[in-house]
């Protein structure tokens, strides 16, 4: 049937001119003479249009009917089918004149197949060029290239570290500002699964950071800290977005991460002066009343006793009107360091004031305990001050108040140990006194 109706179509000339001619691709028949020169038997329109060919060039020489450069191509093509003796295919790129162009660059690309057609005697009578201009598609390809190209300029120009990472989890690609902060290329991480830099403390948010990213979110400008290759610990402020396939699902994450190590450094410095006594250097009243605030809550859930001690040097001004100021600076950084070396470890000294400091001490188990501390503390200031040459002699009184859970506040608190300070400066100094509801209420 289909023979058939084929067979109608050869006999209809009209029928497969209107075929051929409304096909895309072009069609030329080459004719393969005696004497071995090409002449055109078919064309098709496209074909025609090409080169500008005319039932004229019918017969003739293709040499005499096409463009020089194009004969040179097309004569070698042609040979090489007809040595090969099966179809050969290949892609060349032409530059048209601007009024055939087809696109902005006045470039054409083509795909040619071309096939042998061979007699019973196996001589190549025939030549079948289809050619198929690929313009469009190789456009979109260069395009596609020329947008990576572009997005990999800017991947590896920016000043954040960026890398992203697969469904697995495992590193894809890290871009010039990873390798040259970091220190890693991607071949180190992706070859070696045991290189981390990520610190163990920050493992769990990255784990939470990842599931979100998972479900699609975008985490944006969260606080991390990550190892470099050697050197310092860097702190960054990441952003994790999601990647999707082409089926949009979820593929892993591109992740940036900005540089803030230089702010942090000096908010740290910030938030150690707004925190620190600059003379001595140990922690101010501010410190101090955050401290005691997590360490009532402590108290309140351990049922651990904790205590106050409110400290003041006996007859300071004595010290600064005698020796002059910059001695008593010397003697309160001494003292600091006195008291700190007669209290545990978890104790907490601050500066609060000219010559007064305050302890708190946490996790008591008995009262009693308090009193050894404070015969410890009056004996690291009973040993000899020998400050600038000068041999000073220097005590502190001592208030002591304890949390009680019931109604202490942390103002209470501090009040209470206060109250204790005065009786003890009353009771003639150099000695400490517990406050006591009854006594001093
Ligand atoms: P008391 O036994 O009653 O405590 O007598 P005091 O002389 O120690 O009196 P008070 O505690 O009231 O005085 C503290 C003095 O500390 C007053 C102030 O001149 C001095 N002072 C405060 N800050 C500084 C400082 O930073 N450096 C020096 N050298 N002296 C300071
Ligand atoms: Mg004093």
């Amino acid at each position: 049937m289909v023979e058939k109706y084929s067979l109608e179509i050869l006999n209809r000339p009209d029928l497969f001119y209107q075929l051929i001619n409304n096909m895309t691709d072009l069609v030329f028949l080459t004719k393969v003479n005696q004497d071995k020169s090409l002449s055109y038997v078919i064309l098709n329109k496209p074909a025609k249009d090409l080169y500008g060919l005319t039932n004229e060039s019918f017969g003739r020489p293709i040499e005499e009917v096409l463009p020089s450069n194009a004969y040179h191509i097309i004569k070698r093509k042609y040979e090489e089918a007809i040595e090969k003796k099966q179809p050969i295919k290949y892609e060349d790129m032409v530059i048209v004149s601007p009024l055939l162009q087809t696109n902005n660059h006045g470039i054409i690309y083509w795909e040619s197949t071309i096939t042998p057609v061979f007699n019973q005697d196996g001589v190549c009578t025939h030549l079948l060029a289809i050619v198929r201009n690929l313009t469009e598609q190789r456009e979109k390809e260069n395009e596609i290239q020329r947008i990576k190209d572009r997005l990999e300029l800017v991947w590896n120009s920016v000043a954040d570290v960026m890398f992203t990472f697969d469904k697995n989890e495992d590193i894809v690609s890290v871009n010039k500002a990873f390798e040259k902060l970091l220190g890693w290329k991607a071949e180190d991480l992706v070859k070696d699964k045991s290189i981390s830099f990520i610190p163990e403390d920050d493992k769990e948010d990255l784990r939470k950071f990842i599931e979100r990213v998972k479900n699609g979110e975008t985490v944006t400008s969260h606080e991390v800290k990550r190892i470099p290759k050697s050197g310092e610990m860097i702190y960054f402020l990441g952003s994790f977005s999601p990647l999707y396939d082409q089926n949009g699902d979820w593929d892993g994450g591109v992740v940036a991460y900005k540089n803030i190590t230089e702010r942090k450094k000096y908010e740290d410095k910030l938030k150690e002066l707004a925190l620190h006594d600059p003379l001595t250097g140990f922690p101010n009243r501010t410190y101090f009343s955050q401290c005691l605030k997590i360490e009532m809550e402590k108290a309140k859930l351990s049922k651990l006793l904790l205590s106050v001690f409110a400290l003041d040097i006996d007859h300071f001004k004595e010290i600064n009107d005698t020796y002059g100021h910059d001695i008593g600076d010397e003697v309160l950084k001494e003292f600091a360091k006195r008291v700190k070396r007669a209290i545990r470890k978890n104790d907490f000294l601050a500066r609060i004031g000219g010559d007064e400091f305050v302890i708190l001490i946490p996790e008591l188990t008995e009262k009693t305990k308090v009193v050894e501390m404070a015969d410890r503390i009056q004996q690291c200031l009973g040993d000899e001050w020998i400050i600038a040459n000068e041999k000073i002699k220097i005590t502190s009184s001592i208030g002591i108040s304890f949390y009680n859970q019931f109604d202490s506040e942390e103002k209470t608190l501090f009040k209470n140990a206060d109250l204790a300070l005065y009786e003890a400066k009353k009771k003639g100094r150099n000695n400490y006194q517990i406050y006591n509801d009854q006594k001093n209420g």
